[in-house]
């Protein structure tokens, strides 16, 4: 049975984070020829809606306001809510993003619907689907199926493949006017501590460093791989407590879950809380001097060495290919 799918778009600093794409791919799968419904929520964002539908919702609608210019769990719950009872859909997806963790078991239980979060595989289509989900901090994955009632789930950064864009395709982008009321925090600034580059969470090569890089500066040639690779620097706990870099860097279980196409730890034991945020990377690649370190067992590629004669003898490769 085809379903109506909403999907939300996710907007930050005027830009739609691929995730949103990622998710109207997953949406599409569910809604098995059904309608799937892009829903963007901010200050001017009706433009962003075009790229949703070049990327395969059927329509979008906008919801703006000048109150829901910065997120709160309270604006865009009421924003979310009103374009949930004006099209009643069977399905909805979020990314499992910072914002998405935050609002979908906010709406999932004004709804009182359940939540399938963190989805990384969607198998089958429509009422056949099964979701994959990690469990156990990464370690194993279960299957999960919904027998009845609103399907709602979070689609996990970097996992599902989204749908070429289409710049051909074209649908209706409509504005949604919804009364924003009764905030009980009003967000006056977002100063954010990695201001630049690539997002660490959406990024398709990852170079993390650990306690083995030894001090801030140990980072500098760190950054300069991610930046020849196009990718982002990210930590193990070690490496921020030790005050080498900023905490909002750290992957792990208490820190941010990536899956990027390459995952270059260097530096790192490979302690299961650091695996948990990223055993899942498609291609690992561990940098140690310890032959037994405990990253090597989950590595696609290892490299004994150390890591400040290795890490500039793969700078001066990369540059030496790229010229
Ligand atoms: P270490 O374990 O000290 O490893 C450093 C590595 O560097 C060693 O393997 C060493 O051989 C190698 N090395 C040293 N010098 C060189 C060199 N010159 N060249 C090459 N290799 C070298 N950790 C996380 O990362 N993320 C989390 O989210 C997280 N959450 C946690 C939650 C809880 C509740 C707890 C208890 C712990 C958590 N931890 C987390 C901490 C985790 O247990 C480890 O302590 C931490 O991951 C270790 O960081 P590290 O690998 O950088 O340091």
């Amino acid at each position: 049975m085809s379903k109506k799918v909403l999907v939300l778009g996710e907007v930050r600093e005027g830009v739609l984070r691929n995730v949103s794409f990622e998710a109207i791919a997953a949406a599409k799968k569910i809604a098995s020829g059904g309608e799937v419904i892009g829903v963007l929520i901010g200050d001017e964002i009706q433009t962003n809606g075009t790229e949703m539908i070049q990327y395969g919702a059927d329509r979008v609608i906008a919801v703006e306001h000048p109150h829901l210019n910065k997120y709160t769990s309270d604006g865009f719950s009421q924003a979310f809510l009103a374009v949930y009872e004006q099209e009643k859909p069977e399905a909805v997806v979020f990314g499992h993003t910072a914002l998405g963790k935050d609002l979908s078991p906010k709406i999932a239980s004004k709804l009182a619907s359940g939540l399938i979060s963190d989805v990384t595989g969607i198998e089958g289509e429509g009422n056949d689907a099964l979701f994959i989900r990690p469990i156990y901090s990464g370690k194993a994955f279960e299957k999960v199926k919904t027998k009845e009632g609103l399907l709602f789930f979070t689609v996990r950064p970097n996992n599902i493949t989204p749908l070429e864009q289409d710049s051909n395709r074209s649908g209706d982008v409509s504005l949604l006017s919804v009364e924003i009321t009764n905030l009980r925090t009003v967000i006056t600034e977002v100063v954010r501590k990695v201001s630049e580059g690539v997002d660490l969470s959406e990024a398709k090569v990852v170079v993390a460093g650990g306690r083995g890089v030894k001090s801030a500066e140990g980072f500098g040639p760190l950054q300069e791989l991610a930046n020849l690779l196009g990718g982002a620097v990210g930590a193990s706990r070690g490496a921020c407590d030790a005050d080498y870099c900023d905490y909002s860097l750290q992957i792990g279980q208490t820190g941010k879950v990536v899956t990027p196409d390459l995952y270059i730890a260097v530096g790192i034991s490979g302690a299961i809380q650091h695996m948990a945020g990223m055993s899942n990377s498609k291609i690992i690649v561990a940098i140690n001097k310890d032959p037994e370190a405990n990253i090597f067992k989950v590595a696609d590629y290892g490299i004994v060495g150390d890591l400040f004669d290795v890490i500039p003898m793969l700078i001066a490769e990369i540059k030496q290919l790229k010229v």
